[in-house]
């Protein structure tokens, strides 16, 4: 079952789209507690059109909390119509390529269309060195757009970053946000993120094959969003390195089947896959190992811009 957002909280979206208001803006009315999940990219590495980087959103009212950052994050949250001027803040899962290389265009382009105060990023050590490489490569376009005719907000590029350790990492108005490390192959720091607002739990698994520690922060949650491939499909592949795609696969992730055992034991109300590394698969063939895993609770195959 979809949860359609809020018609208060999609005017209060719009409005925050239409017409840039300063980052975190304390100027919007009521409190919403409305929790929605939006995936925002449900893809891979491999470049789809239809399946953008790895980025998921949890909206709680008129705050949008972003996890992770791939490729097509911007364009991915104007046609989800949430904030393109800053999130609330951003969770990275860890600094694979494929969930960081919209950070860039996260940095820059928030700061394009009006952010005047820094992000708070929040996500393993190593983040700050990314983000200072990432401004440091930038540091022409700031100067201009700083000083020159585009007369961008002075210092709105810049990022707060909070390198974390697990536990809370997030407690706020109501939302918390708890880092669960996760077993992500040879990453020494990657973690998975469980959210609990006034009204819902999510748990975010970031990448990571079957994690003890993350199936217990999903017990009973009401939406757990979880990478996946099929197993059926899983085989060497004829590449240089290919013969060892299988046992990548197994250290770094997570197969429909075990994803189902997984969730046949922790019981979310909800199951979503993301991150979804297709080797050929239909949706069909993933649910149905997802079923042959043993889950027999509602599960969904995560499509861009979805909303839950
Ligand atoms: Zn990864
Ligand atoms: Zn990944």
């Amino acid at each position: 079952m979809r949860f359609p957002i809020s018609l208060t909280a999609a005017a209060l979206l719009v409005a925050a789209v239409s017409r840039p208001a300063p980052q975190q803006a304390a100027s919007v009315a009521a409190a919403d507690d409305t929790t929605t999940v939006v995936l925002l990219g449900t893809g891979m590495p491999r470049p789809d059109p239809d399946a953008s980087g790895p980025a998921t959103a949890v909206v709680v009212g008129h705050k949008t909390f972003l996890f992770d950052a791939g490729p097509g994050v911007e364009r991915r949250l104007a046609a989800a119509r949430l904030p393109i001027n800053g999130v609330t803040a951003l969770f990275i899962t860890h600094l694979h390529s494929d969930h960081t290389l919209g950070l860039p265009d996260l940095i820059f382009t928030s700061w394009v269309m009006g952010r005047a105060r820094p992000m708070q990023a929040y996500g393993p050590h190593g983040l700050r060195a990314m983000v200072d490489d990432i401004d440091a490569a930038w540091s022409e376009d700031i100067v201009i757009r700083t000083n020159g005719l585009e007369h961008d907000p002075p210092g709105g590029w810049r990022v707060n970053v909070h390198e974390i350790k697990p536990g809370v990492v997030y407690d706020s108005d109501g939302v918390r946000v708890t880092a669960i490390p996760v077993l992500h192959g040879s990453w020494k720091e990657a973690y998975g993120y469980r959210i609990d607002t006034p009204t819902r739990s999510v748990v975010i698994s970031g990448d990571t094959r079957p994690c003890p520690a993350l199936e217990a922060a999903a017990r009973g949650v009401d939406v757990l969003v979880h990478e996946v491939y099929p197993a059926s499909k899983l085989k060497p592949e004829n590449r240089p390195g290919g013969q060892d795609w299988v046992e990548y696969m197994h250290q770094f992730h997570t197969s429909d089947v075990e994803l189902g055992q997984l969730a046949a034991r922790a019981q979310p109300k909800l199951l979503i896959l993301t991150h979804i590394v297709r080797m050929g698969a239909t949706d069909s063939e993933l649910i149905a190992g997802v079923r042959r895993g043993g889950f027999r609770g509602k599960v969904v195959v995560g499509k861009d811009l979805e909303r839950f």
